[in-house]
């Protein structure tokens, strides 16, 4: 008999299976679903080494997965004749967890009420779950190289493992035998293992044979003619593929033949993935080469910002002995991305032009991620497109905008397209910068996610038209629209002597700002408002500084210029009081308000208290000419 060497499983790990062990989830089942997927890899990766050329043991072993079951010892086995094991490999395999994010699984699972099943397999911590059904696991396992014994590994999930070194003579493969808890009986019962294969498992390549019967019953339906395909096997394939419970949104199959043969079968989520950020790494097509798995995931076929799309591309183009390190120098490959990344552009351009509603709802799901693409420089057309902006012609926040839809609207003589950046829909559609665009009826652009700016300052133009920040936009050029209301009309023009009064009133209100600002100049643009603020270059906007700010990237202390209405009857009053004694207290609160509530519009008042005060002193004055006004004792 070998010695037995006891271990104890790395802290990570034992956090994960005490989560594991100590819930109860509707949804156990599943720790099938994960065995038969380690086996189906081992199988892969088998399979990939003879096409390698590597020496193999018990090399005519045919490639298949066998699931046996004992309902009086509620033993259940599963056996694969894959790659095997050897002692390191179990103990860094199965004892460690190779990627870090234990907590945020944790988290995950929390959050999840109850049902983990998609989390589990998507943290690559599978094996663990069988925890949940098991007081006991043995893996019986023997590596495909020759050289390497046989192992038995048991363990009660509880702390540590056993590892002893097997004399017995064991095939290649790896077998895990479960014994069941009490309460997990039913894994003994043929019908309930048949229908778990059937749901989760149905799309294995290799066959899994349950008591001698073939349970897996599907094929390479990517290669499938699509008219031969029903919506349910597309869905069914997808639900296998991804994790996902729910349908697709879009399901796109292609077959191509020429110049280079390929066969995708794509499909687009419902939901975005709401575990990106903590699984950055968890997005890639499975590549295969005439039937055959090459890679899991890989991530050079879609630029990422696609990075949404799951789904299989098979090729008959490429060898099948293709190592994946040289895949991205292959010119095979690159051409079958590059037609791949295209047929996905052309889909979502069909979609956008033909459904409408879908498109609104594919942006609203992934638009996010999309965005990202103006790194694209190949396909830079079609990603500019199908971009998609709520704006000021928009009925409501739900409308979306295209460049196309603006420029088919556009004003006879406008050579901009003209946006404005800020937190969300309401805000920006009261920002004083606009006022003067709505009054001329000039569609501007609402960007309200942080990363559409960054869009628009590197495409810079759609066709001949500049993208114009509002507030850099030169007043001169707005002289030649008409205004839609002419309010400013209806404001009698200052006479000669209160324009002059108004120009002193501007200097008294710098020195009162003194170093806050650059300059307090009258303004053209404000129709509704009394006064805001202005860049000097305004390339970038307010909402951008403030995000670079955030990122602490230094964008210096900038000056800005105070705009003022002459025509607002705040400011009428205050040419007024300014005559009477150009050195009224009032003058000085009424200025510095202004200053404040500028600030705040945009998002940058750092003395809030200040503006409260202020305020509150001024209520309660007009409140005292309000109790006289209205008579009240
Ligand atoms: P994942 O499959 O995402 O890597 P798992 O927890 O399911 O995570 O499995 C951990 C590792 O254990 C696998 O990556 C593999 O190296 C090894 N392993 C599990 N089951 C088998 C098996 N049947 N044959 C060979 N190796 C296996
Ligand atoms: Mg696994």
């Amino acid at each position: 008999m070998n010695e037995t060497k006891k271990y104890e499983f790395k802290a990570e790990v034992k956090k994960l299976l005490d989560i594991l062990v100590h819930s109860l989830y509707t949804s156990r089942e599943i720790f099938l679903r994960e065995l038969i997927s380690n086996a189906s890899d081992a199988l892969d990766k088998l399979r990939f080494e003879s096409t390698r050329g590597s020496e193999i043991a018990d090399k005519d072993l045919p490639l298949e997965i066998k699931i046996t079951f004992d309902e009086k010892k509620k033993i259940l086995t599963i056996t694969d004749s894959g790659i095997g094991m050897s002692r390191d490999e179990l103990i860094t395999n199965i004892g460690t967890i190779a990627k870090s994010g234990t907590d945020e699984f944790a988290k995950l699972i929390a959050e999840s009420k109850g049902d983990p099943s998609n989390i589990i397999g998507r943290f690559g911590v599978g094996f663990y779950s069988v925890f949940m059904v098991s007081k006991e696991v043995i893996i019986k396992t023997k590596s495909y190289k020759i050289s390497e014994p046989a192992i038995e590994w048991k363990s009660d999930g509880l702390g540590d493992y056993e590892i002893t070194e097997l004399n017995d003579k064991i095939t290649r493969g790896t077998t895990v035998e479960i014994h069941l808890k009490d309460d997990a009986e039913e894994f003994v019962q043929k019908w309930k293992l048949e229908n778990t294969i059937k749901k989760h498992s149905n799309f294995i390549t290799f066959p899994i044979y349950l008591d001698k019967d073939k349970v897996n019953t599907v094929s390479a339906i990517w290669r499938e003619p699509k008219s031969s395909i029903k919506k349910e096997q597309y869905d069914e394939f997808y639900k296998f593929l991804s994790y996902d419970t729910e349908p697709p949104m879009d399901v796109v199959h292609k077959s191509v033949d020429a110049p280079i043969q390929f066969n995708a079968l794509l499909f687009i989520p419902k939901k975005s993935n709401e575990y990106f950020y903590y699984d950055r790494e968890n997005y890639g097509l499975d590549l295969y080469v005439r039937r055959v798995l090459i890679q899991h995931k890989n991530k050079d076929l879609l630029p990422e910002y696609l990075s949404f799309v799951k789904g299989v591309v098979d090729s008959e183009d490429l060898p099948l002995n293709i190592s994946r390190e040289t895949l991205q120098e292959n010119v095979v490959f690159t051409k079958i991305a590059s037609s791949v990344t295209s047929n996905v552009l052309s889909y979502l351009q069909d979609k956008a032009k033909n459904n409408v509603e879908g498109y609104v709802e594919f942006w609203k799901e992934h638009g996010k991620i999309f965005k990202l693409g103006y790194m694209d420089f190949t396909n830079h057309e079609k990603y500019i497109e199908l971009l998609r902006f709520n704006s000021s012609s928009a009925k409501d926040e739900k409308e979306l905008v295209s460049f196309a839809d603006y420029v088919a609207r556009i004003k006879e003589g406008q050579k901009e397209i003209y946006y404005i950046s800020g937190t969300n829909r309401d805000a920006l559609a009261v920002d004083p910068h606009i006022e003067i665009f709505k009054n001329k009826g000039l569609e501007v652009l609402y960007l309200y996610d942080p990363v559409d700016e960054f869009v628009i300052q590197s495409i810079r133009k759609y066709k001949d038209y500049e993208l114009k920040l509002v507030s850099s936009v030169d007043m001169k050029d707005l002289k030649n629209f008409q205004n839609a209301e002419e309010k400013k009309a209806e404001v009698e023009p200052l006479a000669k002597d209160d324009q002059k009064q108004f120009y002193s009133l501007l200097s008294k209100m710098k020195s009162i700002l003194s170093s806050r600002v650059e300059d307090v100049v009258e303004s053209k643009r404000l129709v509704d408002s009394p006064a805001c603020l202005v860049s000097k270059d305004d390339s970038m906007s307010a909402q951008m500084k403030k995000i670079l700010k955030m990122t602490k990237q230094d964008v210096g202390i900038e000056k800005k210029i105070l705009e003022v209405n002459p025509d607002h009857a705040l400011v009428r009053n205050l040419v007024k009081v300014f005559k009477a004694d150009s050195n009224d207290e009032f003058i000085l609160k009424v200025t510095e308000q202004l200053m404040d509530s500028a600030l705040l519009q945009e998002g940058n008042l750092e003395e809030p208290h200040k503006l409260i005060k202020r305020l509150n002193e001024m209520m309660e004055q007009s409140s005292s000419w309000y109790v006289d006004l209205k008579n009240i004792k």
